[in-house]
Parts: structure tokens; C-alpha cells; sequence
């Protein structure tokens, strides 16, 4: 009805007069982040690079590069993928004009690419003209017993920084163009499962490089920044340390969570609602931040990474931060922005309002 939506649009227009916190949204897809937008969103604080290479035009690529041990192959299919993700970036810098865009590089494991299943891999291989062995072997090879904390994350880009590369000039390369149009794109690239300040500096190295070529190619400059993904307990455990090589830091409360109680994310329902029921635990803990968990470990590093440098941004782009009491938590806290699912925008606006009023209150 056009009058509840007036009221409800009165209402969220009052919220972001008295809201702090920046509210952003988990975005791959123009669609999405069009949608976004239309809800409030002030930037996309996630983009899951792997989603744009996991549709079927580009899928056959990405599984022809990890199977290929010829580097000419390699490179073909390297230069394939960044043509795509070339498009899609630019696709969302069109939408999001001059609103930041966190771009976070490659996170999955690698074997999450290749097919699941016998009758796939053969179909694969007959389009790839291998030998279906050569992909059993391959996702034999790629298998791991506890993928989640295996190989994936910033760990690809230290073992493959061709495919960082890849990510990097597509990135800049689509931001560039976007200029051209008249846009003015703003591009914040961020490096997934850091545990240490090691792999930022080797990956920002490849980016930085990167960055340089592109950009003297064509002789202009571009604004941008690199930070760091917090969903480690080591990384929150180290944040004074990171600090120094970032600009900004966001928390990833999902792997955080699992992380800090050792809960399976992909596994947890299992035991979960008997947890709740038994009263072990009060809250989920993958739905609503565990203040004195999670929380803590945030609130340390936030602590510890400001004392060492000052201006980093910091956000959240975990589930969590479509939660209004975790948004309350992240208010408090001081955090720049949340990041939620495009639906849950107008919620977390209202939320973040509602965060700043009660925290007013209390002081
Ligand atoms: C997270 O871990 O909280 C996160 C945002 O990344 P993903 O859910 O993609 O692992
Ligand atoms: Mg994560």
C-alpha cells in the first residue's frame, strides 16, 4: 500500500539522519547490487569474486586453468577469466557510480571448482579433450580433509599470484574504463583468511604491481585502497600488527565464528537447535555475535589496530551484520559500516539508528 510505504520511507529517511554507521550490502550481480541501492545501500562492503567465474560460461575456464600444467594454457584461460571479470566489474561500478566497492579476491578451495560428480568429469573431459583421468587425478590431488581451513584464501594468491594478477587487472582495468565513462569508480580490494601481516605485504606487492602497470599503460591514477578480511582469530589476534599494512580491515564473522568455537558453518544445525534447547548456549552464535566471543576478539583488534595507526575504516561483512543486535554491538564498538544481504538493508538502517539512540541513552 502506497501510504504504509510513504510512512515506512519517512521512517527510514528519519533513521538515516540519526544513524553513525554506514550500511553497505553483500553484492556479486548488477541485479543485486541495483537492488541495493534501491534499499539505501552507501557501497558494496562484499563482492565474493568466485561467484563471477562459477557461472557456465566461464566455469569450463577457470576448471581448464586449475587442470592445465602448460603455462601458455594457463595463461589463455587466465586472459579469459579476466575478460569476464572485467565486464562484471564494470557492470557494478556503473551501478554503484562513486560508492566504494570492496572486491574481495578469490576465497573458495580450488577443487570446489572442478565437478562433484563421475558423470560431470567425464562430460568435462570430453569438452576439454582430456582424459578423464587427468580430472579424477586432478580432484584427487585438490581433496582435502578440512577444506575450510585448507587450502583457499590468500593462500591461493601466495601459491598462485597469476590468478591474484588475473583478479587485480580485471579490477583496475574495468575501473579505468568505468572513468572513461565519466564515472568515478572507487575500488577497495581485500584479501581473504589473512593470519598475518606476511601475506598482506606479498599480496599487496602483486596488487600495487599490478595496479602500476595498468595504470601507466594508460597513464592516469586511480583511487583505491587494499585491506585486509578479519576472520581469522589470528588475524584479530595480530591487528596491531596488520595495521600497518592496510587501510582498511573487515570482520568476517562467519569464519570468525566458526573459527573461534570450532563450529562447523556448513554443519552446525545439526547440534545447534539441541544446544539452544539444552541451554548450552544462549544465542546462535552464526546468527547473533557473540559479544563475549567474537565480539571480543573484534573488539581487541579494533582496539589494538587503532593505537597502532590511525584512519583505518573498519566494517563488517558477516551475516552479523544484518543483525540489529550485532549491529548494535558493531555501533558500539565504533566500526564504520556494515555490510548485509541487499534485503536486509532498510532493516540494518533502521537498526544502526535505533544502535545510536539507545547507545545515547546509556551514556
Ligand atoms: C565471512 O567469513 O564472514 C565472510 C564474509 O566470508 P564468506 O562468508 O564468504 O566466507
Ligand atoms: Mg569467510
Amino acid at each position: 500500500e502506497a501510504s504504509t510505504s510513504d510512512d515506512f520511507q519517512t521512517l527510514l529517511s528519519w533513521a538515516d539522519k540519526h544513524r553513525r554507521l554506514k550500511i553497505r550490502a553483500n553484492a556479486e550481480t548488477p541485479e543485486d547490487a541495483a537492488k541495493a541501492r534501491e534499499l539505501g545501500a552507501e557501497g558494496i562492503g562484499l563482492c565474493r569474486t568466485e561467484h563471477m567465474f562459477f557461472a557456465s560460461d566461464r566455469i569450463d575456464h577457470m576448471r581448464a586453468m586449475i587442470l592445465s600444467t602448460d603455462r601458455k594454457e594457463r595463461k589463455r584461460h587466465l586472459a579469459k577469466l579476466q575478460e569476464f571479470q572485467h565486464a562484471d566489474m564494470l557492470e557494478l561500478y556503473r551501478v554503484m557510480d562513486g560508492l566504494p566497492v570492496t572486491i574481495r579476491l578469490l576465497d573458495p578451495p580450488l577443487h570446489e571448482f572442478l565437478p562433484h560428480d563421475e558423470d560431470d568429469a567425464n562430460a568435462l573431459a570430453e569438452r576439454l579433450g582430456k582424459d578423464p583421468r587427468e580430472i579424477h587425478q586432478a580432484r584427487n590431488d585438490l581433496a582435502e580433509v578440512n577444506p575450510m581451513l585448507g587450502f583457499r584464501g590468500c593462500r591461493l594468491s601466495v601459491v598462485y599470484p597469476e590468478i591474484t594478477r588475473m583478479q587485480v587487472r580485471a579490477i583496475i582495468g574495468a575501473a579505468l574504463q568505468a572513468r572513461e565513462e565519466g564515472l568515478n569508480p572507487f575500488p577497495e580490494i581485500m584479501i581473504p583468511l589473512v593470519v598475518n601481516v606476511r601475506e598482506i605485504r606479498l599480496i599487496s606487492e602483486v596488487i600495487d604491481r599490478g595496479i602500476a602497470k595498468v595504470t601507466k599503460e594508460k597513464s592516469v591514477s586511480l583511487r583505491y585502497k587494499i585491506g585486509t578480511m578479519m576472520e581469522t582469530p589470528r588475524a584479530c589476534l595480530g591487528a596491531d600488527r596488520l595495521a600497518s599494512a592496510v587501510e582498511f580491515m573487515s570482520f568476517g564473522t562467519n569464519d570468525l565464528t566458526q573459527m573461534t568455537y570450532g563450529f562447523s558453518r556448513d554443519d552446525a544445525g545439526r547440534f545447534i537447535p539441541q544446544y539452544l534447547d539444552a541451554k548450552i548456549i544462549e544465542d546462535d552464535p552464526f546468527v547473533s555475535l557473540d559479544q563475549r566471543a567474537v565480539g571480543r576478539l573484534m573488539r581487541m583488534a579494533v582496539q589494538e589496530s587503532r593505537q597502532a595507526k590511525k584512519g583505518i575504516k573498519y566494517g563488517i561483512c558477516g551475516e552479523h551484520g544484518g543483525d540489529p543486535r550485532s549491529i548494535r554491538f558493531c555501533h558500539d564498538l565504533g566500526l564504520d559500516y556494515v555490510s548485509c544481504s541487499p534485503y536486509r538493508v532498510p532493516v540494518a538502517r533502521i537498526a544502526a539508528a535505533q544502535a545510536r539512540v539507545l547507545a545515547d541513552i546509556d551514556n
